[in-house]
């Protein structure tokens, strides 16, 4: 089957292809030549993966899912949240984000979070929402320099060391993203849209 990922973003894309069943034939926005941006107006995290999905479906008929995360923090009320990429403005910037972030918990010693992702599919006009947690500590420092966003002050529970530490495979199988994929990739598969298993080794 085809299905669309409404991403521009390469890095999600390798991680998302390289999840995926050989029976799915994924397109990027790139591949269906949408370059327009969408802009993610809504207030939730899950609103925003559904407004991305939505958008993309109604353009081109074509199964589609979409997905938003967020980091969220305990003593903060859940800040930055669906805020996270523009944290610190909207010039989005990781270091901006992470000094503001670092500056906030500065007296708290809370310092537990997790990331949220939720994944929206639209599935023959029908809508399906699919969320993966990772939860974790922030640290008062910096540390690694693989991944994005809040990567070097995010350690996640069960790790020494932050997601910018680990390397990529690690990262991917245990992440947020990752844990909402597995749960979209087996709804596909126990409504047997798909017939095989969502592993590359069958
Ligand atoms: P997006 O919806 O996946 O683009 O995520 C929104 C923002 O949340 C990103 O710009 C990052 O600031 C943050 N974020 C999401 N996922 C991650 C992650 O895996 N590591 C670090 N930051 C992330």
């Amino acid at each position: 089957m085809q299905l669309i990922f409404a991403t521009h973003n390469k890095n999600k894309l390798k991680e998302v292809k390289s999840l995926v069943p050989d029976s799915i034939q994924l397109l990027s926005l790139d591949d269906i030549n949408f370059d327009t941006e969408i802009e993610e107006t809504a207030e939730t995290i899950e609103g925003n993966a559904l407004l991305k999905a939505k958008t993309i479906y109604e353009k081109t008929g074509i199964n589609c899912f979409a997905d938003d995360s967020g980091l969220l923090v305990d003593a903060l009320n859940g800040a930055p949240g669906v805020y996270s990429a523009r944290y610190a403005g909207e010039q989005k910037n990781n270091e901006d984000n992470m000094q503001k972030l670092l500056y906030e918990l500065q007296n708290h010693a809370n310092r537990n979070a997790h990331f949220k992702t939720v994944m929206a599919l639209i599935l023959d006009g029908k809508e399906y929402l699919f969320e993966g947690k990772i939860e974790g500590k922030i640290i008062t420092e910096k540390l690694g320099t693989n991944g994005f966003g809040y990567d070097p002050i995010f350690i996640p529970d069960g790790y020494n060391e932050t997601f910018a530490q680990l390397d990529s495979e690690t990262k991917n199988t245990i992440s947020h993203r990752a844990r909402a994929l597995q749960k979209m990739l087996e709804f596909l598969v126990t409504s047997s849209v798909l017939r095989t298993p969502p592993s590359k080794e069958e």
